[in-house]
């Protein structure tokens, strides 16, 4: 048993119930140790951590399984939710039911795949009202960055997105178009004025021009035709420029070994640059990716087992900052399932549900313990998205809780799948730790339930 946390006491208020929930964890992950902690909620806050059995007058009183742990609730920063515009690949409703039901309590969604894409003030609004009432987790939202929005960003960055992203080279939709060395260098300076972040798909055009095209089933080709080098490329633009500029960079879905040690290379540096990997980085390997499988394409694509070592790696020394899913979804029909050409069709891997169970059956084999694999998945995504209340069990938090039995196993069935569409290189694969309950500031979620609320300033 680890020692003891310090236990606060127990706000009082004049009301007849102090708290509204108490939730009694005979196992709770706080400050990165687990122990036995009675964890009080007033008006969605955590507002004690108490004693076992500490009195207090609850409105509700909720007791874990000893096989539960009680964790922060996930905070994934990178989701396609594709609405409006293409809500048959996904939408808020299905995308955020996956989340609760796979222990994501607060979701980021990206710029582009919706119609509009969120490049101005006025499409953010746009995708506010086509999310208000719809999620059932807390939902933000990025900016897009594209070489015609730069003065377009200050009033984007006002009006709530907690970023703006950028491609460096084509992004599979023709309203999201790239920027060129040129453009970064201008956006990052736009950026940095106002104090924003920005977040960068880093495969640089050239590179990948040179590569052969990608076509046919064979996984190996296609892996061949996104190289590392076209993101180590990426990658050392980006922190060239980010160092020139003072812009705050964030590489996102870094996939090579090449590219963690620039990152590494870049923070010892003091360049102010962080990195996100996914969890189909970590826990797939090109190795044993079949041919004609395209629910496994995404770019960059997962790579092989010295790659996936090296993230690893990073991850443990601080260099890779966080793990997020990516969730890139679209229509089985544009997945060309049945085909299975990895150059016809489209690049996106939909986990969003599943990326805690992934990563924490991987973690485990590999000796990693849940509190260092939630410092990657929890408050490390929030603190990303500055949402200090969030990803963490602290007085003064939201109360976005997540009871897991950690130990238990399952398989990923289509049945399970909560996305829109069930195409997902998770299934048949045996994941660990069982969502049993997600509460979302303080109320516990259910199918039935649409509590989620949106985030950012508004
Ligand atoms: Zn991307």
């Amino acid at each position: 048993m680890s020692p003891a946390h310090t236990f606060s006491r127990p706000v009082v208020t004049p009301d007849d119930h102090p708290v509204d929930l108490v939730i009694q964890a005979p196992r709770a992950l706080i400050d990165g140790r687990e122990q036995a902690v009675d964890v009080h909620v007033r008006l969605g806050r955590i507002v004690a951590l108490a004693a076992p059995g500490s009195p207090v007058s609850a409105g509700r009183t909720v007791t874990l399984a000893a096989d539960e742990v009680l964790i922060p609730g996930l905070v994934d920063t990178h989701v396609h939710i594709n609405e409006p515009g293409r809500t048959e690949w996904e939408g808020f409703d299905s995308a955020t039911l996956a989340a609760a039901h796979g222990g994501v309590t607060t979701v980021i969604d990206m710029p582009l795949n919706s119609l509009p894409p969120t490049l101005t003030a006025a499409a953010l609004a746009t995708k506010r009202a086509a999310a208000r009432g719809c999620c059932r987790v807390d939902t933000g939202f990025w900016g897009g960055c594209v070489p015609t929005n730069l003065d377009d960003l200050p009033e984007l960055f006002a009006a709530g997105v907690f970023g703006v992203k950028c491609f460096l080279q084509d992004s599979g939709v023709p309203e999201f178009p790239p920027v060129d060395a040129a453009e970064l260098k201008a956006a990052m300076e736009v950026i940095a004025g106002v104090g924003g972040l920005l977040l960068v798909h880093a495969e640089d055009p050239a590179v990948l021009h040179t590569a052969p095209t990608p076509q046919g089933r064979s996984y190996a080709a296609f892996v061949a035709s996104r190289p590392d080098t076209a993101e180590s490329s990426a990658v050392q633009r980006c922190v060239e420029t980010a160092a020139a500029t003072g812009c705050r960079t964030h590489i996102v879905h870094l996939s090579s070994a090449a590219g963690v040690e620039l990152i590494r290379q870049a923070k010892a540096d003091g360049v102010p640059i962080t990195a996100e990997t996914c969890p189909h980085y970590l826990t797939l390997e090109a190795e044993s990716i079949p041919d004609g499988a395209p629910q496994y394409k995404c770019c960059p694509p997962v790579r092989g087992r010295s790659d996936q070592d090296a993230l690893w790696a990073g991850l443990l020394d601080g260099t890779v900052d966080i793990v997020v899913s990516d969730h890139s979804p679209s229509t089985p029909e544009l997945k060309l399932l049945d085909v299975g050409d990895l150059g016809l069709a489209w690049g996106g891997i939909a986990g969003l549900q599943f990326g805690l169970g992934a990563v924490w059956a991987a973690a485990q084999q590999r000796g990693i313990d849940l509190a260092t694999v939630l410092a990657w998945m929890s408050r490390g995504p929030a603190d990303l998205a500055g949402l200090e209340h969030k990803g963490r069990i602290e007085i003064g938090a939201d109360a976005d809780l997540v009871a897991l039995a950690v130990d238990e196993t399952y398989t990923v069935v289509p049945g399970l799948v909560r996305h829109r569409h069930p195409v997902t290189p998770y299934l048949g694969r045996e994941l660990r730790g069982v969502v049993r309950a997600t509460w979302l500031r303080g109320t516990r979620l259910d199918d039935e339930l649409v509590a989620g609320r949106l985030i950012g300033a508004l």
